[in-house]
């Protein structure tokens, strides 16, 4: 995300540009000025400008009903190929994913529909050329508002059409499954793009390979919360930690991290409560900055989000998704420090059980309740 920009914040959502969309933009006004002179470069910047506006209406779409089911969307990020909104979480309630999917296409509908009532010219998807000629901005800019929805109503992840199958395939089964089969689906859509790319639209190659990831990446966290499913906070925690206490100094930190493994300290005080998170990058930061000697309480991550041992995995991936934070703490009844849960040793635990499973008699899977 370092490549994007900020350009707002609406209603708690940051709103970014991503620099391959500004040189997108410079891209288009160039080819225009140097085929058709700068007015019609000014005409095509503007259009492309308009389009995107509508993008991040339909993402807005998303977050507004998202947030009607408590769904809360950091940023939304504006690529050449749309819009990207990162919400906290995914709900795995079939009804809630398919209002939030549709949300965005409604809205892209909802342009096409009033700008045809103003410029009383019907939208139609071969008018959705963006270097259309004799009609006029606004009746080129309801076509494209038609061809939005269409496209993105296209049952293939990451396009909404594709969230849209997995809800309508969860009221059936479980939705770890029904991802993987929206998954399949879409990359059977993928191959059929990259195919048809090949026979001559360089264009459908370009989303062919886009599809193809955004299926696998969607099927693999699909995979992850299934195995979740039926563990608890103390079956994925560490426990076996080097722990620092607020005043040591950072170069003892230095030191300690040259002889653990670990990529984060847990920093916990005299009364054994965790006060914060010290990283391996926080230390050799300060280190660089010439300050070996600040204390680790003033560098440290504060008030990082606590689990009790018998929550279940669930919450701690979920709290991970959440915070942003590389862990979270797991503390006793007492509010003692007890463990530390992060994604990297989540990923390991649940390798080891997947291992571990294929080992078993069938009968005894725990996973397959
Ligand atoms: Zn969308």
């Amino acid at each position: 995300m370092t490549w994007s920009i900020p350009i707002g914040r609406f209603g708690g959502t940051t709103v970014r540009l991503h620099v391959t969309f500004l040189l997108f933009l410079a891209w288009i006004g160039a080819a225009y000025a140097m085929r058709s002179g700068m007015r019609a470069a000014i005409d095509g910047v503007l259009l492309i400008t308009a389009v995107f506006a509508c993008v991040v209406l339909h993402e807005f779409g998303h977050v507004i009903a998202a947030r009607h089911y408590g769904v809360a969307t950091r940023d939304i990020t504006l690529l050449p190929i749309g819009g990207v909104a990162r919400m906290a979480r995914i709900p795995e309630q079939p009804t809630q994913e398919l209002v939030i999917a549709l949300a965005g296409p409604a809205v892209n509908l909802v342009i096409a529909a009033i700008l045809y009532a103003v410029t009383q010219t019907a939208p139609h998807l071969s008018a959705a050329d963006l270097q259309g000629q004799g009609v006029g901005m606004l009746s080129r800019l309801s076509s494209i508002n038609l061809f939005l929805a269409v496209f993105n109503l296209i049952p293939a992840f990451p396009m909404d059409g594709g969230r849209v199958l997995r809800a309508l395939l969860t009221y059936r089964m479980d939705h770890a499954r029904a991802t993987q089969l929206a998954a399949s689906v879409g990359q059977g859509i993928a191959f059929l793009f990259g195919l048809l790319g090949l026979l001559g639209n360089p264009l459908l190659l370009f989303i062919a390979l886009f599809v193809y990831l955004g299926a696998a990446t969607e099927a693999q966290g699909a995979l992850f919360r299934q195995l979740a499913h039926g563990m608890i906070v103390a079956d994925v925690m560490t426990t076996h930690l080097e722990t620092l206490s607020p005043d040591s100094r950072i170069d003892e930190a230095a030191l300690r991290m040259i002889h653990t493994p670990q990529q984060e300290f847990p920093v916990v005080d005299g009364q054994g409560k965790l006060c914060g998170l010290l990283t391996h990058a926080a230390i050799l930061r300060t280190m660089h900055e010439g300050k070996a000697d600040a204390a680790v309480g003033d560098i440290m991550i504060p008030d990082i989000a606590c689990l009790h041992p018998y929550q279940t995995a669930d919450d701690a991936l979920r709290l991970l998704e959440e915070s942003q934070v590389p862990a979270i703490g797991v503390k006793d009844g007492q509010g003692r420090f007890v463990g530390l849960i992060s994604r990297a040793n989540i990923g390991e635990v649940m390798t080891i059980h997947v291992l571990r499973d294929r080992n078993r008699p069938p009968s005894a899977l725990p996973l397959s309740r």
